[in-house]
């Protein structure tokens, strides 16, 4: 899969990309990353990208014609001849769809996406009509420029490839995982490294030592009895989601268990 990132700031992905999981799936060429600096696509004296707002008002924007030319020089198909199924113009923007862990599993399909990281009051809107195929936001809130949202979801894109991750399952089983993923009764054995699946947050992690000023491990999981953590780890991810993000359960793959479990802790708040 191969990312191009499209900013006036090239230097901001400078180590970006160099760390853990990210760099080693570049180093090993199961992706590429490229960013192009959107002045190099400028033909005057002072490398222009921005322009005061037509209709009046503070701020500049990002010029149609350089962002133009840097999206045609990638050799990415016309919007109209664009297969989607392989390729995607995205521009970063706050008033964008949020990007979630089911838009990096769409995303995780193609071959190639663009990235446009906008600055300022933002980018021409006929950059957005003529070549991009989809507007994100990575939250709810508004960034100086697009240029972290593009590192976002370059990363979380990335680590759902096929050989990112050293263990295949780990996607599926962490917090969002795929809301239909496999979950709680996963047969015999150590129970596999999380019970947050099924569209849930993740449960706690808990490493040596096994006292932390005055904190104890939850002796179940000291215990091996692994039907016994299973059983923690599904409760711990249900009380979490239950706490901090409720609007996921509604969506979530919930067996008759977890939804008595979860109506009891709604009686005790
Ligand atoms: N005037 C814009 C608005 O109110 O929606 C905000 C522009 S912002 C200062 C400059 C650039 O940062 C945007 O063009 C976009 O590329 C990026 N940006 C800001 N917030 C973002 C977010 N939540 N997600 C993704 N990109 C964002």
């Amino acid at each position: 899969m191969r990312f191009d990132i499209i900013t006036i700031f090239p230097e901001f992905f400078g180590g970006i990309f160099g760390h853990g999981v990210v760099k080693r799936a570049i180093a090993n060429g199961l992706v590429e990353v490229s960013v192009h600096d959107l002045r190099e696509f400028t033909h005057d004296r002072h490398r222009t990208v921005d322009d005061r707002p037509f209709g009046g008002g503070e701020g500049m924007v990002l010029k149609p014609e350089p962002l133009m030319e840097a999206i045609e020089s990638l050799g990415v198909a016309t919007k109209g001849e664009r297969d989607t199924a392989q390729e995607s113009v995205i521009l970063l923007s706050a008033q964008g769809a949020k990007f979630t862990q089911g838009v990096a599993r769409e995303l995780a399909v193609l071959e190639r996406v663009v990235l446009i990281c906008g600055r300022y009051e933002g980018v021409d809107e006929r950059v957005n009509k003529l070549a991009c195929d989809r507007e994100l936001s990575i939250g709810d809130y508004v960034l100086s420029g697009g240029e972290l949202g593009a590192a976002v979801i370059v990363d979380a894109t990335m680590r759902l490839l096929p050989g990112v991750l050293g263990n295949e399952a780990s996607s599926a089983y962490e917090s969002f995982g795929a809301a239909d993923a496999e979950f709680a009764e996963d047969g015999d054995g150590p129970p596999r490294s999380t019970h947050g699946a099924g569209g849930l947050l993740d449960y706690p992690h808990y490493t040596r030592p096994a006292e932390f000023r005055g904190l104890a491990v939850p002796e179940v999981l000291a215990g091996g009895d692994h039907a016994a953590i299973r059983k923690w780890r599904r409760e711990r991810a249900l009380e979490k989601t239950l706490k901090n993000r409720p609007d996921l359960l509604e969506k979530a793959e919930l067996s008759e268990k977890d939804r008595k479990f979860v109506k009891r802790l709604k009686s005790q708040h």
